[in-house]
């Protein structure tokens, strides 16, 4: 919309990254593939009100694949189905982001892709050991868009 746009010429917007915005992962809601979809499993999905749910393998930082809250229309908690039947059947792609990321760019992500959240990594070189990729947490398009209520 021309409003957001008038927002990033401004520039307000234009030097804050991803990092900024974040919300880290300790506090992201967050299932191992290990679950089943039991009726206790399906209560805590519904009870924390969170639409997509990052789904790890053995440990958080390790996010694997997405969970869509409406995945579970018609999945039956009598069946105990395991996480990964559905997960594998839906199949919704995962996004990965840069911490470095500008809310500009990320924002053209969000419109040009089908998904409205992207997990943040960033590249660990800070130890002895071999760079690696780490988790941050999760930006979803709410985010970028409270960031330019914030900033009028
Ligand atoms: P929607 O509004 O599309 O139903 P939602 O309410 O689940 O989705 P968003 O509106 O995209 O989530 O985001 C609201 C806030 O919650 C944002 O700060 C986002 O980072 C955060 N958030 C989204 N999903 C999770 C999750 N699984 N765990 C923790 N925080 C989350
Ligand atoms: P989510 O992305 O949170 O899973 P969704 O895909 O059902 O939700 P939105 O992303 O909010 O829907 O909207 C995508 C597009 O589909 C929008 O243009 C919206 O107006 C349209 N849309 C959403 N629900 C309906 C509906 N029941 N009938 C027709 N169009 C809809």
């Amino acid at each position: 919309s021309e409003f957001v746009k008038e927002e990033f010429s401004r520039g307000t917007l234009r030097s804050k990254t991803v990092e900024d915005i974040l919300t880290p992962l300790k506090d992201c809601f967050m299932l191992p593939s290990s679950a089943a979809l039991d009726f206790s499993t399906m209560s805590e999905i519904m009870q924390s009100g969170y639409t997509r749910v990052p789904i790890y393998e053995e440990e958080r930082s390790n996010i694997v694949e997405i969970l869509y809250v409406k995945d579970l229309a018609l999945v039956d908690p009598d069946d105990c189905t395991p996480m990964t039947t559905i997960t594998k059947f839906y199949n919704h792609p995962l996004h990965f982001v840069f911490n470095d990321t500008k809310l500009d760019a990320m924002l053209e992500e969000f419109k040009k892709g089908n998904s409205h959240m992207a997990i943040v990594q960033k590249v660990n070189n800070e130890g002895e050991g071999d760079p690696f990729y780490e988790v941050l947490g999760l930006v979803t398009l709410e985010d970028v868009i409270e960031e330019i209520i914030k900033s009028e």
